[in-house]
């Protein structure tokens, strides 16, 4: 009830939830009341979650922030939602998010941007919450939500994580099941949380994750015990320091806040190393291309027939486009356009092929640095704090928007787990966070490192 409450109070100025599913969730609170009373609960009994709107959940509200899903009500509920269910915890609405995921601060959503709750010293205008999953991440800043499901592409647990003060892992690529969840670019794509603490993280992952036969990519091996990990400290872990990472221009509190965050390590005994990973440059251009290119196949299932809005033609081709061409924001078409371009016949090699090089080069430079004894690396999880809503020049310049990503964009790339955790504050008093990465299925390194940070 008091989570209710605070929605109602809250939601009209941050516009987090796009559906608030109260009637359901004091139901399930009810359910997990008497669980609790005859000792049978589960791990997460009568915790309120938030869900982003890309995970379907059964006969509730499912549009991934998209017009062109109006109405839609999945028949089915997503792995990931399911195992959150079964054990225990409780849905409190959909999360707000960009369109289809495409985006790095929540404005390219149908329903409108998420406010950030933070705003800084003197902050007289509204900051964006970061993206795709920045419903998710504003939610959890509010206390809007105990925790939540989110998802990451390119960036998008992390990104929002650390510009709002809350912790963000994306896991490995295969710890949890995608099926279900609305597919923007298949190879990279993953389920995560983004809770107020590391321990929180961990103990959604621990249900969120696991093998499931119905998503190919989802790998059969058992989910370790991330609550313990959690406790395990750095004692005689090495810590890599990617140079390529020290960016020019990179703004001095970002810097500082990175050498703090190796002391921090370093004072619970762990090893600091200079490392290189020397393909990260071309990170950003070749996600650029292997993620519209798979968003622009995964996207053509939206046709007016099967879900959602249909804008009625003189024939079934003039549907199809008329719905598409309503049906899609500005960034998913642009995205299309670009993917549709990279995997034509004429540039398939030269782009799309090249692309795909490029990320064994970026997954060979991670393996190269774990091979010579590093633990996990740390770096800035963002090059800034958050942004404010409407920048002019991010929006003249969809390149600079995509900057954003420069720090995440390698992990999905690899396909590794990586965690962003609140650990200091900018000149005005705004959230940074950093970024750990691991080893693939290493989790347990992150939380245990990331507590020490947070
Ligand atoms: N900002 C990136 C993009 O727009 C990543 C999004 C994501 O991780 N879903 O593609």
């Amino acid at each position: 009830d008091s989570y209710i409450s605070a929605i109602e109070a809250g939601n009209d100025k941050l516009n987090a939830y796009v559906a608030v599913t109260a009637d359901q969730a004091r139901e399930m609170a009810k359910a997990s009341d008497a669980k609790i009373a005859s000792g049978d609960n589960g791990m997460l009994e009568g915790v309120p979650l938030g869900i982003k709107d890309l995970f379907a959940t059964k006969g509730v509200h499912t549009q991934a922030a998209s017009h062109i899903l109006d109405g839609f009500k999945p028949e089915y509920e997503s792995t990931v939602t399911e195992h959150l269910w079964a054990d225990g915890a409780v849905m409190l609405g959909k999360l707000n998010m960009d369109e289809f995921a495409m985006g790095s601060s929540n404005e390219t959503s149908y329903y409108g941007p998420v406010v950030n709750p933070w705003r800084g010293e003197g902050g007289n205008k509204d900051l964006v919450p970061g993206g795709s999953s920045g419903g998710s991440a504003a939610a959890v800043s509010a206390w809007l939500c105990a925790g939540a499901t989110a998802t990451d592409t390119g960036g998008s647990i992390r990104q929002p994580a650390a510009f709002t003060g809350t912790v963000g892992i994306k896991p490995t690529y295969g710890r949890c099941s995608r099926w279900g969840t609305v597919a923007f670019a298949s190879s990279l794509d993953q389920a995560g949380p983004i809770a107020r603490t590391v321990e929180d993280t961990a103990l959604m992952l621990q249900s969120m994750a696991g093998f499931d036969p119905k998503d190919s990519t989802s790998v059969d091996m058992a989910v370790p015990d991330f609550a313990t990990a959690v406790e395990r400290g750095v004692k005689g872990m090495t810590i890599g320091v990617p140079a390529e990472y020290r960016m020019d221009g990179m703004p001095d509190e970002i810097e500082k806040l990175w050498s703090q965050g190796l002391e921090w390590l370093k004072a619970e005994g762990a090893t600091v190393k200079d490392i290189s990973l020397p393909h990260t440059k071309y990170a950003l251009p070749a996600y650029y291309i292997v993620a519209p290119a798979e968003a622009s196949s995964n996207l053509a299932r939206y046709d007016g027939v099967k879900y959602g809005l249909r804008v009625s033609g003189k024939d079934i081709t003039d549907m199809y486009e008329l719905t598409r061409a309503e049906g899609f924001g500005r960034e998913v078409k642009r995205r299309v356009m670009i993917g549709t371009y990279v995997l034509s016949a004429g540039y398939y090699d030269a782009y799309y092929v090249r692309a795909q090089k490029v990320r064994t080069l970026i997954k060979r430079d991670f393996e190269d640095a774990f091979n010579a004894g590093v633990d996990a690396i740390l770096t800035p999880a963002t090059p800034s704090a958050a942004f404010g809503i409407a920048d002019q020049e991010l929006h003249a310049d969809p390149v600079k928007m995509y900057l954003n990503d420069i720090f995440t964009v390698t992990v999905n790339m690899a396909g590794l787990p990586g965690i962003a955790v609140p650990a200091g504050k900018d000149g005005q008093g705004l959230p940074l966070g950093l970024q750990l990465i691991g080893k693939p299925f290493d989790e347990e390194t992150l939380f245990a490192a990331g507590r020490v940070i947070e």
